[in-house]
């Protein structure tokens, strides 16, 4: 039974030294435990703000403690009768091949909605996230323009969508030119490779009328120039801010409060444990949606336990289209 540890904390981009693996005996149940098995192990952006040390919205990961996160697991073995042999399970847990649970804060994946992997993307946290902070916070209104940056990872793909579906013209940024194909099949109106183009030509031909919403998953360059077009009472979902999360220094880049104060335009942070208590009415309307063919997703599924510090680390170079995921055997 291998367990992945933080061994240490990264400066910058973490490293393959800052995980260490470890093996030990399955451990024996007693009454009213399961034994899980992992299925499918969520590697996540937010995991890096957990490595730092210091407080945030989630504490930290401690040094020398299993890693954990949005793990699909099956009941391999039961001592509880709510809970019997077969059932898949979605929960936090650690990153660790076989763990023991008693059942509080598992949620039993329904059968036969969707593959079970899609309740750590679509039908999880990632697709919750675009849910609520485009339609809480931006409120897309019909005919009005929509940037998305991180566009074609987890909680972007699933905004861009949402946004079409309520009827806004939506506009796209990502790291290469696969992933701007892919959104325009996925229906956005506009893609831009953030790489290799020039984004504030790129983004003015692309939102002619101007930027309504903003759904920021990115921060630093990409949302300077998203800035500089924001219509007046914009609003701007603060959700992520990627290209900062491995700097080992302060960002420091124009001050957008200028154009916020010119534009009346409204930005807000959040953070989707705020929207736990409306968990079922998100998980409903995204699950109609997908069976309705509205919503489609792509994951990056990489095979194999060990595997799971570099899919992590693939977050930050961009090799995920999608939910990245780890499948383990
Ligand atoms: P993604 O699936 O989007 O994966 C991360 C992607 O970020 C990569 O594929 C890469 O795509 C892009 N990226 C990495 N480094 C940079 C960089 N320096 N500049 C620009 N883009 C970069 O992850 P998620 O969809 O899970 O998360 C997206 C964002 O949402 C993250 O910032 C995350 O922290 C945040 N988030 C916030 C939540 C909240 O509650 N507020 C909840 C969940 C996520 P590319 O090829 O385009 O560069």
């Amino acid at each position: 039974n291998q367990t992945i540890y933080l061994a240490s904390r990264p400066r910058g981009l973490p490293t393959a030294d800052n995980f260490r693996f470890e093996t030990s005996a399955v451990p024996a149940l007693t009454e009213g435990q399961v034994l899980l098995k992992a299925r499918y192990v969520s590697v996540d952006p937010y995991m890096r703000g957990r490595m730092n040390e210091g407080k945030s919205y989630v504490p930290p990961f401690e040094l020398n403690q299993p890693i954990s996160g949005g793990v699909v697991a099956e009941v391999v073995e039961s001592q509880a009768s709510k809970l019997p042999v077969g059932t898949l399970v979605v929960g936090n847990l650690p990153w660790q091949q076989y763990s023991v649970s008693d059942g509080n804060g598992l949620q039993q994946i329904p059968q036969g909605q969707a593959p079970a992997s899609y309740y750590l993307g679509l039908l999880g946290m990632p697709g919750l996230t675009a849910y609520f902070g485009l339609l809480d916070i931006c409120q897309p209104q019909p005919g009005e323009t929509v940037v998305v940056s991180g566009a074609a990872g987890a909680v972007g793909m699933v905004v861009g969508q949402i946004a079409k579906i309520k009827g806004a013209r939506v506009v796209g940024t990502a790291g290469s030119d696969e992933k701007v194909a892919y959104l325009k099949e996925l229906g956005f109106d506009e893609a831009i490779n953030y790489k290799t183009a020039n984004l504030a030509e790129a983004l003015a031909a692309a939102a002619p009328n101007g930027v309504d919403c903003y759904f920021d998953n990115v921060g630093g360059a990409i949302t300077d120039a998203v800035y500089d077009l924001l219509n007046t009472h914009a609003r701007i979902a603060l959700c992520g801010q990627i290209s900062s999360y491995n700097d080992t220094e302060a960002p420091v880049g124009p001050r957008p409060e200028g154009k916020l104060l010119k534009t009346s335009a409204k930005l807000q942070g959040f953070i989707i444990s705020n929207y736990y208590q409306r968990w079922p009415e998100g998980v409903a309307q995204l699950t109609a949606w997908y069976q309705q063919g509205k919503l489609r997703t792509e994951e990056t599924i990489t095979e194999g336990f060990d595997q799971i510090p570099a899919a992590f680390l693939g977050l930050f170079t961009g090799e995920n289209t999608g939910k990245a995921l780890v499948q383990v055997a």
